[in-house]
């Protein structure tokens, strides 16, 4: 008949493309969330896999969750797996800033766009990046510490070196001491990475700088209140505590209880909540393929990536209340009890 075209009228054709789920169309009850995190080691990554979970269910998505443990390998191909399982969106937490690239184009390959969560990925084309200002987690906890500090022989115990987030610590930490170091108040008579953030290299880097220096430090500066807490065991060791003043970053339960106890001085609060609930409904905007207006960027090597930066508080003695326990980041009774 009429309608029924010939053999080369056929191929002369364009193939019909298969239906794309149009993006009006795509509800978010339909949506799953990928979320591949790096590690549970610290308390506050708990936080951020028990709040991510809920933030994506009372939006009423779906979210699988992978913890790499540390391991590279592992990441990437727990990561694939959620991309053949055929999530929506991939939120990641890189373990090494730069192997998690290749995941960000295999997930392009499959249509899927990509959040960078908490910690950049390096040298790829993430489609957005949330996280706390870490250069300002550096910049509050060198200031507060300068001013009980103004000089002396500091020692800095820094993250991850494959951990962005460690590179922009130490670079928020050191522009604040870099007049001091210039007019030679103050010496930083130790520096080095924390390798995986393992609490045994912090102990040991704590252990060399008391020795190199015949126990002579004014002051700490560690890259979270983990590292802090092993830096505070090894200084114990040595009845130092409360006199060498020590600061760390998250807010865990264990650096405020350090906090009170007055063996630690300082940490730097980020909220977990706010940090979910932002990067949940970014995931879905990205999932739904709404177009993200962002001015701000960061540039990861390869492109500048827009990037939503929240702000962290300084803990002290003085502010607990007001910070953690208002906010509910910890009870009260888990501070002060036994
Ligand atoms: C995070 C810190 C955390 C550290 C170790 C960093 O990238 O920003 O909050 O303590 O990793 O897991």
């Amino acid at each position: 008949t009429a309608c029924t075209p010939t053999r080369d009228e056929a191929v002369d054709r364009p193939m019909p493309t298969p239906p794309e789920p149009s993006k009006e169309t795509m509800r978010i009850e339909d949506l799953t969330i990928g979320f591949s995190m790096d590690t549970l080691q610290e308390d506050r990554w708990h936080k951020d896999r028990t709040l991510f979970k809920q933030a994506v269910e009372n939006a009423g998505a779906e979210v699988l969750i992978e913890v790499a443990n540390g391991d590279d390998a592992k990441q990437v191909w727990q990561t694939e797996k959620m991309i053949d399982k055929g999530i929506d969106v991939l939120v990641v937490v890189p373990h090494n800033a730069e192997s998690m690239a290749a995941i960000v184009e295999r997930a392009h390959d499959a249509n899927i766009k990509v959040l960078s969560y908490d910690r950049l990925v390096r040298n790829a084309e993430v489609d957005f990046y949330i996280s706390y200002d870490n250069e300002q987690v550096g910049t509050l906890q060198a200031e507060a510490m300068t001013a009980i500090v103004p000089e002396g022989n500091y020692v800095y115990i820094g993250g991850a070196e494959t951990d962005y987030n460690a590179h922009l610590l130490k670079k928020g930490v050191f522009d604040v001491l870099q007049p001091y170091i210039e007019r030679g108040d103050i010496r930083v008579v130790f520096d080095d990475w924390t390798k995986d953030w393992v609490l045994q290299y912090a102990k040991e880097n704590m252990q060399l700088a008391l020795e190199a220096n015949l126990e002579q430090i004014d002051a700490v500066i560690a890259g979270n209140d983990a590292t802090a807490g092993a830096a505070i065991e090894t200084i114990e060791k040595y009845g130092l505590e409360r006199t060498i003043p020590v600061a760390g970053q998250d807010a865990d339960l264990a650096g405020i209880k350090r906090i009170v106890s007055g063996t630690q001085r300082f940490t730097v609060y980020k909220s977990i909540d706010k940090l979910t609930e932002r990067a949940v409904e970014l995931a879905i905007q990205l999932a739904m393929g709404e177009d993200i207006v962002q001015d701000k960027t960061i540039n990861n090597g390869k492109i500048n990536v827009p990037s939503i930066l929240l702000s962290p508080v300084l803990v002290n003695q003085s502010n607990i209340t007001e910070t953690v326990i208002v906010d509910g980041f910890h009870q009260e009774a888990d501070i002060y009890g036994p």
